[in-house]
């Protein structure tokens, strides 16, 4: 782990996922996209802000042309559970009529976010919509949401890391990992 971030790793009960880890799997899963989407042109659907690294780097990875939108999706009040009610910023005029959709998101909890948003993406006429998470928690959703692709089944713990916080902080650690519980921050 780069020095610069020991700091902050501190605030780690236990990694779960290192940089290696996480970047291996982001490659494997482009390859398959690559393979899968072939000759089309892909109109990514990305949440924001959870989702910001493990987009960055698989749409690295594609070897497609590729249209980005990012949408804000929020169902925290920047504690560790659900409010259970989903806002969404959806842009003015989102046309994906006809369009191949790839919707991006950081991790899979109870299914409301991703439900949500794939039912108003499907209202839109797309010609596909694939759906694809980094990590999808092992737990009863509460909402069944169709995966094509995860990156990583993980037991149902709050993690944070690679673009997913706490209270705002720790998007910026390069692994993925469950907090310690006495971190004084
Ligand atoms: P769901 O709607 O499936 O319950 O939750 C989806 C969203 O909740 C994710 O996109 C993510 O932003 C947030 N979330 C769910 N579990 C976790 C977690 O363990 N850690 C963090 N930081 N965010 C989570
Ligand atoms: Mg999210």
């Amino acid at each position: 782990m780069p020095s610069s971030v020991t700091g902050v790793i501190q605030d780690l009960e236990r990694v779960l996922l290192t940089p290696a880890q996480i970047s291996a799997r982001v490659d494997a899963m482009a390859a398959r996209l690559n393979a899968e989407l072939a000759g089309r042109v892909v109109t990514v659907v990305a949440l924001m802000d959870g989702g910001l690294f493990f987009v960055a780097d698989l749409l690295r990875k594609l070897e497609l042309p590729v249209r980005l939108h990012t949408l804000s999706a929020s169902s925290y009040q920047g504690g560790t559970s659900t409010t259970g009610e989903v806002k969404v910023n959806w842009p003015a005029d989102f046309d994906l009529r006809d369009q191949d959709v790839l919707l991006l998101d950081d991790i899979l909890d109870t299914g409301l976010t991703l439900s949500a948003i794939s039912e108003h993406l499907l209202t839109l006429q797309p010609a596909s919509l694939r759906t694809c998470v980094l990590l999808s928690k092992r737990r009863q959703r509460l909402r069944e949401v169709p995966l094509d692709d995860a990156g990583f089944e993980i037991d149902d713990e709050f993690v944070v890391g690679y673009g997913m916080d706490y209270m705002g902080r720790f998007r910026n650690l390069p692994c993925i990992g469950i907090l310690n519980p006495n971190s004084p921050s």
